[in-house]
């Protein structure tokens, strides 16, 4: 009897580790070391898997991949090709297929936005794949060690070495390739403190990395960084920049121009001021959610990463 059941057990335990082990081949080592109490991060990871990256081709040498992910601007040529963010891990295939459909170029160089899961997650498997890394100092900080977003109720190991970027600056760098000048600036602290934008120049093209949601309620990374008004800062500086002619790509949400940027810096002062107003009156969160202050965009923006409920917290944290 008692070696049946030791058997049983030991077969049941089996299983369990068969399935983890299972689960374990189809996730890279960042989702698999990582420790969450929360379903945001390890959700995204799932949808992205599955999730299409289509292809959408912008101006001269410059196409955008847009999946669940962060959104990854390609520039394509003799320097082979140079990619504005990574994606998430889980989306390699699907991202691998899209870079090979755009042309045969190998691809060279990759640029971070920000340190999170779904800009640098493919860092370690592009950079295999011939990619050296280039992002602001605090990017590598944070891949560098184990960091937590309270905001995702996440704790992230250290990436891997390959994942590192190998190539750093403070404030702003400037880089040629593929006949096209790109110009990288560092945001004050908005929503993460690692932020910078990449303005390809002759292409008139402009990536905000997430100073930008394009139709979606943003996140803002408190723990690295980040708050409300240094978002506000950055859209203040990114409409500086932006002409009327130029493309935006956002972090998240469609390609977009000046006008969708303005419109979404005054949805972010709007709900300040509202969120703040209530808050002095001293009115609780959910009492603030309760009132819904973004009753007029929450069907069209609430529907992606951050609920209204969400987005109230986040920026009820910054008032
Ligand atoms: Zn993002
Ligand atoms: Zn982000």
């Amino acid at each position: 009897m008692v070696t049946t059941e030791s058997a049983e057990i030991s077969r049941r335990e089996f299983l369990a580790v068969g399935g983890l082990a299972a689960a374990a081949a189809c996730l890279a080592p960042t989702a698999l070391f990582a420790q969450s109490d929360d379903v945001l991060v390890p959700g995204g990871l799932k949808e992205a898997a599955t999730a299409k990256v289509t292809v959408q081709a912008l101006r001269r040498n410059i196409s955008v991949l847009l999946g669940a992910g962060g959104n990854i601007a390609v520039l394509t040529g003799p320097d082979g090709k140079l990619l504005v963010d990574a994606e998430i891990v889980t989306a390699r295939e699907k991202v691998s297929a899209a870079l090979a459909s755009i042309n045969a170029d190998p691809i060279k160089q990759l640029i971070n936005t920000h340190w999170h899961f779904d800009h640098t997650g493919g860092n370690e498997w592009l950079h295999e794949a011939g990619a050296s890394i280039l992002a602001q100092e605090n990017t590598r900080n944070h891949l560098s060690k184990e960091t937590r977003v309270e905001g995702w109720k996440h704790t992230f190991p250290a990436a891997p070495s390959g994942a590192i970027p190998s190539t750093v600056f403070k404030e702003d760098h400037t880089l040629r390739a593929n006949g096209t000048t790109l110009i990288l600036k560092h945001y004050s602290p908005a929503h993460t403190d690692s932020d910078i934008s990449v303005h390809f120049v002759e292409a008139n093209i402009f990536h905000t990395g997430d100073t930008f949601w394009n139709g979606y309620y943003p996140f803002i990374d408190y723990s690295t960084g980040g708050s409300i008004d240094g978002m506000i800062r950055a859209t203040e500086v990114d409409l500086g920049k932006v002409t009327d002619k130029m493309i935006v790509i956002p972090g998240h949400g469609a390609v977009g121009d000046k006008s969708q940027l303005a419109f979404y810096r005054d949805l972010l002062v709007d709900t300040r001021e509202k969120v703040a107003t209530l808050k002095k009156q001293g009115k609780s969160l959910d009492e603030i959610v309760a009132a819904k202050p973004t009753a007029a965009t929450d069907a069209k923006w609430g529907g992606g990463f951050r609920s209204p409920k969400d987005f109230i917290g986040d920026v009820f944290q910054g008032v």
